[in-house]
C-alpha cells in the first residue's frame, strides 16, 4: 500500500495561491494584486516590495533557500537560474535573507544561449524575464531542496517575445476582447471577461530505468532508433484501460501527490492503448495556467519515475509498431459570468449565439487550417500525424450528428427547426439503469472534435508545449470573432444579419467537416478533392509561420510581429536539423559500435561451430550454421553499406547553413538513410544470440515494467 494521502490538506500546499496572498498582504495590497490577476491591468510597481517580502517569508518558512524565475524559452522545456535568498551579512556575522520588489518583477538572464532564431546576436546577450502575476508563484521540492519558482514571460532587450508564454498571453488579450464584443452583440452586458479554458490530456511511456540506462539512443534521443517487434504488441487491447500494476500504481500515487501540492488538480489516470503506456489529465484551467501545468506535469511525470527505478518517456515515438503519444488539448472559451460560449444546449438549433460561434470557428479552421497544423508540429510528431494512429495529418472538424443536422437544416432550408435528442440507451439488464445517451458518438479519429461543450484537438505531441496550438486557437477565433462583430454591430436588423452570416459561413466552410474515419485512405482522397491541405511533415509545416496571411493575423492582434514570426520559423528549422542530427549520430554510434561487433562475434562463433562440427563428423548436416552464417553475413554487408551512406550524408547536412535548406536536407537525405540503417540490423536482432545483442529488446522494454 502506498501511504494515505489526504487530498485537501495536500493539494495546494505549494501554491502561493490567493488564500494565502489574502492572509498575507495588507488588504490594499491585495486588493491592488488580485484587480492585476483579475482584470489583465497592469501592476502597481509599488505593491511589489510588499508582495516579494510576503512571498519569501512564506517560502522560508516552508524551507525554501532559493528562488527563480521560471520561464519557457522556445527550446520546448522550461528554464530556471536559482538564486538564494542570501544577501552579504550584517556586522555580526548574520546571515540577512533579501528578496525585493525588483528582483520579483523583473530578470536578466543572459538571453545568448537559448534559441532566438536570428533576433539575437550571442554578443547581443540581454533579456528580461517578467512576473506573470496571474500564474502563481509555487515550491519546487527536489533533491537540490525547496526553490521558489515565479513564473515570467521572457523578451529580449529590444521586446521581442523569446518564449512561449508572451505571445499566450498576448492572444489571450485577443481572444477576450472579440468574445465580448460577440457576447454584447447577444446582450450580454455582465461579462467582464472570457478566458480560453484548457484541458490537456498526456500521454507517456514509463521503461524500467536500468534498462533504459543499457540504450544510448533512449538516453541521447527519447526513443528507439532500432528495435524489431516483439511477439506481442498491442493486438490484444488488453493494456487499455487495464488494471494497473502495481509498481506503475504507487509511481501514480506519487506523481498525483507532487502535483496536487504544486496545485495542479490531476484528475484522471489510466493504461493506454500500448504496452507501457499511459496518460494523465488535469481539470481543465484557464490557458495560461495549464500551459504552465502542464510543463510541470512533464517534469514531475520524468522527476517521480527516477525515484521508482524508472523513465519516463514523453517522445511521441518510443517504439516503432506500436501507438506513439500525444497531447489532447481540449479547448473552449469561458466569461467571467458562467458562460460558456462552446456550449450549444439541450437545442442548439435555437442557440443562436453557440451557431455563430460555431460558424466562426468551422471559418477560423478552415482558413487557417496549415496554421494549426503547424502548431502541432515538432520533430518527434512527424512519426505519428499521418501514420494510422494518431489523427491524419489533414485539419478537419468533427461535429456529429446533432450539430451536424443543425448545419444541414440550416444550409438546405435557411432555417433549423429541430434537434436531434440523445434518446435513451437501453442495458438489456433489467438489474441495470438505463443510461442517458449523449446526443453524438465520439469520433477518435477525428483531429479537431466538437465534444459536447469544447473541442478537442488531438494533434499535439505528447513532448510539446501545448502553448504554441493555443496561440494558434485563440488568434484565428478572435480574427473570425473581429470580422463577424464588425459587421453585425453596423446591422439595421440584428436578427437577420445573425441568421444571414451563419447561413453564409456555413456554407463556405462547411467542407472542413468531416464525420467519417480520418484513418482510411479514402479520406486522404476526398480531401485533396475538397482542396484541404495535407501538410506531411514539420519542414513542410514551418513556412505557414510566415505567409502573407499569417504575418497579418498576428500583426493585427498584436501576437506576433513578422519579425518574431521569422525568428520562430527560423528556430523551428534549426530544432529539426539538430534533432535529426542527434538521432543520426546516435545509429552510427551504436551501428558502429555496438550492433556491427556483436554481430561479427556471433558469426565468428557460428563459423567455428561449422569448423568444429565439420571436423569431429565431416558427415553431419551443417547447413543450419551455414544458411545462418550467409544470412547474416548478408546483412552485415547491409549494414555496413548503410552505415557508410548515412555518415556520408550526414556530414554532407552538417557543413550547410541552418535554415530551411538544411532542414528539408535532413528530412530527404538523412532520415532514409537512417531508415535504411535500421532495416538490416532490425533483421539481424531477430536472427543473433540474444545474449550477444548488445541493448535490451522492445520485448523487454515494454513487458518488463
Ligand atoms: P475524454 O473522455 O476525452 O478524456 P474528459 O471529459 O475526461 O474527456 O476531458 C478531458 C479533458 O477536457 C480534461 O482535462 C477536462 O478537464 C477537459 N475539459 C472538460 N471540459 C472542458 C471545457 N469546457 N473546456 C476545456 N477543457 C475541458
Ligand atoms: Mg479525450
Amino acid at each position: 500500500m502506498s501511504e494515505i494521502v489526504n487530498m485537501s490538506e495536500v493539494f495546494g500546499k505549494n501554491v502561493f495561491n490567493e488564500t494565502v496572498m489574502k492572509e498575507r498582504l495588507p488588504k490594499a495590497v491585495f486588493k491592488k494584486l488580485k484587480k492585476t490577476i483579475e482584470d489583465g491591468t497592469e501592476l502597481d510597481p509599488s505593491i511589489a516590495d510588499v508582495v516579494a517580502h510576503a512571498m519569501m517569508d512564506w517560502a522560508i518558512e516552508r524551507g525554501a533557500t532559493h528562488y527563480t524565475h521560471w520561464f519557457q524559452p522556445l527550446t520546448g522545456v522550461t528554464a530556471e537560474k536559482h538564486d538564494s535568498f542570501i544577501s552579504a551579512p550584517d556586522s555580526e556575522g548574520k546571515v540577512i535573507m533579501e528578496f525585493s520588489g525588483k528582483e520579483l518583477i523583473k530578470g536578466e538572464p543572459d538571453a545568448s544561449s537559448f534559441p532566438s532564431g536570428g533576433l539575437r546576436a550571442t554578443f547581443e546577450a540581454r533579456g528580461y524575464t517578467a512576473w506573470d502575476c496571474t500564474s502563481p508563484a509555487f515550491l519546487k521540492e527536489d533533491a537540490i531542496g525547496v526553490t521558489l519558482c515565479i513564473p515570467t514571460a521572457f523578451c529580449s532587450y529590444t521586446g521581442e517575445a523569446l518564449d512561449q508564454k508572451t505571445p499566450l498571453l498576448r492572444s489571450m488579450q485577443a481572444i477576450d476582447e472579440q468574445s465580448l464584443r460577440i457576447m454584447r452583440l447577444f446582450g450580454n452586458t455582465t461579462a467582464k471577461r472570457v478566458v480560453p479554458s484548457v484541458g490537456p490530456e498526456q500521454e507517456y511511456f514509463l521503461v524500467d530505468r536500468a534498462k533504459y540506462l543499457q540504450r544510448k539512443d533512449l538516453i541521447y534521443t527519447g526513443r528507439t532508433l532500432f528495435g524489431a517487434m516483439p511477439p506481442k504488441g498491442q493486438e490484444l487491447d488488453d493494456h487499455y484501460f487495464g488494471a494497473i500494476r502495481e509498481r506503475i500504481g504507487s509511481y501514480m500515487n506519487e506523481v498525483n501527490k507532487e502535483l496536487w501540492k504544486l496545485g495542479v488538480t490531476a484528475k484522471t489516470q489510466h493504461n493506454e492503448v500500448a504496452p507501457a503506456q499511459h496518460e494523465l489529465a488535469p481539470i481543465y484551467d484557464q490557458a495560461n495556467l495549464a500551459v504552465d501545468h502542464n510543463q510541470m506535469v512533464m517534469e514531475t511525470l520524468k522527476k517521480v519515475a527516477g525515484r521508482h527505478g524508472l523513465s519516463c518517456l514523453l517522445h511521441e515515438k518510443p517504439f516503432a509498431g506500436v501507438n506513439g503519444s500525444g497531447k489532447h488539448n481540449n479547448w473552449s472559451l469561458t466569461s467571467d459570468d458562467g458562460v460558456n460560449l462552446l456550449s450549444p444546449g439541450e437545442t442548439p438549433h435555437e442557440n443562436i449565439q453557440f451557431l455563430l460561434v460555431l460558424a466562426c470557428i468551422l471559418k477560423a479552421v478552415d482558413v487557417h487550417a496549415d496554421l494549426l497544423r503547424e502548431s502541432a508540429a515538432d520533430v518527434g510528431n512527424d512519426h505519428r500525424l499521418g501514420a494510422n494512429e494518431a489523427p491524419p495529418a489533414i485539419i478537419s472538424v468533427f461535429l456529429g450528428e446533432q450539430l451536424e443536422d443543425v448545419i444541414d437544416q440550416l444550409c438546405s432550408t435557411g432555417e433549423a427547426t429541430h434537434s436531434k435528442k440523445g434518446g435513451t440507451l437501453k442495458t438489456g439488464v433489467a438489474t441495470l439503469p438505463d443510461l442517458d445517451k449523449d446526443a453524438t458518438d465520439r469520433n477518435r479519429t477525428s483531429p479537431f472534435a466538437f465534444t459536447g461543450n469544447k473541442f478537442e484537438f488531438r494533434m499535439v505531441g505528447s513532448a510539446d508545449s501545448i502553448a504554441s496550438p493555443n496561440v494558434v486557437l485563440n488568434t484565428i477565433v478572435a480574427e473570425a470573432f473581429k470580422e463577424a462583430a464588425d459587421e453585425l454591430e453596423k446591422a439595421d436588423d440584428f436578427d437577420t444579419a445573425v441568421h444571414d452570416m451563419i447561413k453564409k459561413l456555413l456554407r463556405e466552410h462547411k467542407h472542413i467537416i468531416f464525420n467519417g474515419n480520418g484513418y482510411s485512405d479514402a479520406w486522404v482522397e476526398e480531401a485533396e478533392r475538397r482542396g484541404l491541405p495535407n501538410i506531411r511533415s514539420m519542414v513542410d509545416a514551418i513556412p505557414a509561420l510566415t505567409t502573407e496571411k499569417a504575418i497579418k493575423l498576428f500583426e493585427s492582434f498584436n501576437v506576433f510581429t513578422e519579425a518574431e514570426l521569422q525568428s520562430r520559423a527560423e528556430v523551428e528549422y534549426e530544432a529539426y536539423a539538430k534533432v535529426i542530427n542527434i538521432e543520426a549520430k546516435t545509429m552510427l554510434d551504436m551501428a558502429g559500435k555496438q550492433i556491427i561487433p556483436a554481430v561479427i562475434k556471433y558469426t565468428t562463433e557460428l563459423a567455428e561451430s561449422l569448423g568444429k562440427v565439420k571436423s569431429a563428423c565431416p558427415e553431419a548436416d551443417t547447413s543450419v550454421q551455414a544458411e545462418l552464417l550467409t544470412e547474416t553475413s548478408a546483412l552485415l554487408s547491409d549494414m555496413k553499406v548503410a552505415l557508410a551512406a548515412l555518415a556520408d550524408i550526414v556530414e554532407e547536412c552538417e557543413g550547410m547553413e541552418s535554415g530551411s535548406e538544411q532542414a528539408h536536407a535532413y528530412h530527404d537525405k538523412v532520415v532514409p538513410a537512417m531508415a535504411a540503417l535500421r532495416a538490416p540490423a532490425d533483421k539481424l536482432e531477430m536472427i543473433v544470440d540474444k545474449d550477444l545483442w548488445p541493448f535490451p529488446s522492445y520485448g523487454d522494454l515494454m513487458f518488463e515494467v
